[in-house]
């Protein structure tokens, strides 16, 4: 791998997941030589597509908000918003499953069309999951949660369940609805959420704008939604992307006076690649062991942040199951169940016939290890409980997806680990949904770290002229 003499200053990004995807358009954007050097064969990072049987899945399915202006800017960017469309007003039917083969009963999270907060109040008072003693108390919590500052350092010195109980709700309101939107936008339960990450999704996602929560997914696999066209944005504006390429190590110059920088990155076959200015785009595991004590980021802080699992389970049936395009489920095994038909690129005679469900298990520590057999088996059993229509469909085919690591743990006490884009190294910015952005570890995050970080490196390069964000520092 060499790089053509360029009169432009180079900028390396490490790491091919959203954060480094988005840093490096900006980068290329702005006319520098751009560098993208992803370890694994396949950039998206935690994004990634796979083909089985003629069939695409993802690793597991991901939803966005209308609140994530950065991602669904990404989508604009690289033309692909289209294919990510949102499914309407926010509307969920939440089920659960009936005795025996009764069927299963529903009530709905959904908004209509007053200001917020009062777009939720009706869907809230008539959530038949709780008694209406519950409901009622739903609704000064939901207040709380929407006048609750982020920002206040106290709110990461308790979990959000014990917000919760001090506002007089019970562990049925806890399980079947605060629940039910903390784990898949934090991937943890309330119980050991930090309140900071919990009310960032409430304030921001339900409660402060009435559209802010209608939801959107692919209908193409995640690689055509924004990880091929991202790559071929980035080739076009001149970058250089290149899979199969781990960084092994940061190279410091020597400078005789004067702070030091960043000289370049060792690749694994001992290459030094050079640049003016290097985005670290990684894990935070991996960016702990790749960072410089002169970067002053306390990477042992890092090793705090820890991670939390996701499992998906796919299923290929035979028949239509589901009648809706995406369910929560409670008191069940299954958690959010997807509708995947449009992305699964079925053959034409499947399509017409077939239905592709995902069940997505945030939180999976009690999945993460179980034979994939015993997860197909337990969901099966769940998904014959929720939908009649399910008792008689078979799965022609059925794999299960784990990620070990997929998110950090946002446990109280997160919040003053995750460090800023900018290090004590003038010409290194980190990137990564685990920085300091104030969202949980989600696309979004991963995208405003991304701009976060080229800001600080093109600031380095003089090609920036907004603000930078400003450098803290990070203690144990
Ligand atoms: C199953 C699952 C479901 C999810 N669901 C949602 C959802 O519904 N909504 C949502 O918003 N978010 C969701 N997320 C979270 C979201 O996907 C992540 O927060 C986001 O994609 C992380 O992007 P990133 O760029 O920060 O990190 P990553 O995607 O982890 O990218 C880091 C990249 O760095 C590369 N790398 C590491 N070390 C090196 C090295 N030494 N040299 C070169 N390259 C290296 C890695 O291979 C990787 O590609 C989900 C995550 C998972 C796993």
């Amino acid at each position: 791998m060499s790089s053509p003499p360029s009169a432009q200053p180079r900028v390396i990004v490490v790491g091919g997941g959203l954060a480094g995807l988005s840093a490096a358009l900006d980068c290329a954007e702005q006319g520098v030589a751009l560098t993208l050097l992803e370890g694994r064969p396949r950039l998206g990072g935690a994004t990634w597509s796979f083909e089985r049987q003629g069939r695409s899945f993802d690793n597991g399915q991901h939803v966005h908000l209308r609140c994530c202006e950065a991602y669904r800017g990404l989508l604009d960017k690289l033309g692909t918003a289209h294919l990510a469309p949102f499914a309407g007003p926010l509307a969920i039917p939440v089920l659960r499953p009936g005795s025996g083969a009764a069927p299963p009963r529903t009530a709905w999270i959904r908004r209509d069309g007053l200001p917020a907060p009062l777009h939720l109040a009706r869907s809230l008072l008539s959530y038949s999951h709780l008694s209406w003693a519950d409901r009622l108390r739903l609704l000064p919590a939901a207040l709380g949660l929407r006048f609750a500052d982020e920002s206040d350092p106290k709110l990461d010195e308790q979990t959000f369940a014990e917000w919760l109980r001090r506002r007089g709700q019970s562990e049925a309101s806890i399980a079947r609805l605060w629940d039910l939107i903390t784990l898949p936008t934090t991937n943890l339960r309330a119980d050991e959420v930090s309140l900071t990450l919990a009310a960032k999704v409430f304030h921001t996602g339900l409660l402060t704008v009435t559209e802010a929560a209608d939801i959107a997914w692919a209908q193409v696999p995640l690689a055509e939604l924004h990880v091929e066209p991202a790559r071929r944005l980035l080739e076009s504006l001149g970058g250089e992307v290149h899979s199969r390429s781990r960084v092994t190590e940061l190279v410091l110059d020597e400078p005789a006076s004067g702070p030091r920088q960043v000289r370049g990155v060792r690749l694994e076959d001992g290459q030094l690649l050079e640049a003016e200015a290097v985005v670290l785009a990684v894990q935070h595991e991996e960016a702990a062991k790749l960072l410089p004590e002169s970067a002053g980021v306390n990477t042992a802080a890092l090793g705090g942040l820890g991670s939390a699992p996701i499992v998906n389970v796919h299923f290929v049936f035979d028949r239509p199951v589901m009648a809706h395009k995406v369910a929560a489920a409670i008191d069940s095994e299954a958690q959010f169940i997807f509708d995947r038909t449009p992305a699964a690129h079925l053959s034409p005679e499947e399509a017409r016939t077939h239905q592709v469900i995902a069940v997505s298990l945030s939180g999976a520590e009690a999945q993460i290890g179980e034979r994939p057999q015993v997860l197909i088996e337990r969901q099966l059993a769940a998904l014959r409980q929720l939908f009649p229509a399910a008792r008689a469909a078979e799965p022609v085919d059925a794999v299960v997806t784990r990620e070990h690591q997929a998110t950090f743990r946002g446990r109280p006490g997160t919040a003053r680990l995750r460090p800023p884009a900018r290090t004590a190294l003038s010409n290194l910015a980190l990137a990564g949904a685990w920085t300091d952005t104030g969202w949980p570890a989600t696309m979004e995050g991963a995208v405003r770290s991304g701009h976060a970080a080229s800001e600080v490196v093109l600031s380095a390069l003089g090609r920036w002229s907004g603000p930078v964000p400003a450098r803290q520092e990070v203690t144990a």
